[in-house]
């Protein structure tokens, strides 16, 4: 079963499809973990989706579209979960062009469903090791140490874009662009809502129950 994982950004998407990876052997297709390791290793890719990351705006959907796709080849019959992608409609008309063509599809279309306020201080409170594995908050889940993460001692960073001047901006580029997907999906009939409110293992069983109906 293949899924798609998509709401606000901060909604526990990541979270979430960790979770999934490690209990149901998904494969894992993050379009802003892509994009976050290839502007660590500096490619030509990196370095264009920078310039709009930087600001929380989205980058050019042909760019991401072209990224997804390379991605979707080297599956070779793996179950996967997508999480950030598609976050336009025209991302959502090529993924399914892209699906039909490998003769694959999304079975369910996870929306996790937080309140502004919610999602505002999730992201702003974020902290991560540089590699983005182990995530913290500095409210919800601080590690035991402040600033250090409790699995590999590293200092904690804050994303770029998790810092308040460009919060706002995505989730400008949130209403105006993704959130147009749940009707998207909800035509097409594999739409399913859950609240994404509470621990990440209160989520994930009302996402776990919804895989098993
Ligand atoms: P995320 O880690 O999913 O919050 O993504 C971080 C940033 O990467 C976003 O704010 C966008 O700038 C960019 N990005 C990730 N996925 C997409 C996408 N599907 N379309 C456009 N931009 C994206």
């Amino acid at each position: 079963m293949n899924l798609l994982l998509f709401g606000a950004p901060g909604a526990g998407k990541g979270t979430q499809s960790a979770l999934l990876v490690e209990r149901r052997g998904y494969r894992h297709i993050s379009t802003g973990d892509l994009f976050r390791a290839a502007i660590k290793n500096e490619t030509a890719l990196g370095l264009e989706a920078k310039k709009y990351m930087d600001k929380g705006e989205l980058v050019p959907d042909s760019i991401v579209i072209g990224m997804v796709d390379e991605e979707l080849q080297t599956l070779q019959g793996q179950s996967f979960i997508l999480d950030g992608f598609p976050r336009t409609v025209p991302q959502a008309d090529a993924l399914d062009n892209l699906l039909k063509e490998s003769a694959m599809k999304i079975d369910k279309a996870i929306f996790l469903e937080v309140p502004r306020e919610q999602i505002v201080k999730r992201l702003s409170g974020r902290r991560m090791t540089p590699d983005g594995k182990h995530v913290y908050h500095v409210e919800y889940a601080p590690p035991k140490v402040a600033g250090i993460c409790d699995v590999t001692g590293e200092k904690l960073i804050q994303r770029n874009d998790d810092k308040e001047e460009v919060i706002e901006r995505r989730l400008e580029a949130y209403d105006s662009s993704t959130k147009p997907l749940k009707d998207y999906y909800r035509k097409k009939g594999n739409l399913v809502e859950l609240n994404g409110v509470g621990s990440a293992e209160e989520v994930y069983s009302r996402i776990s129950q919804a895989l098993d109906t």
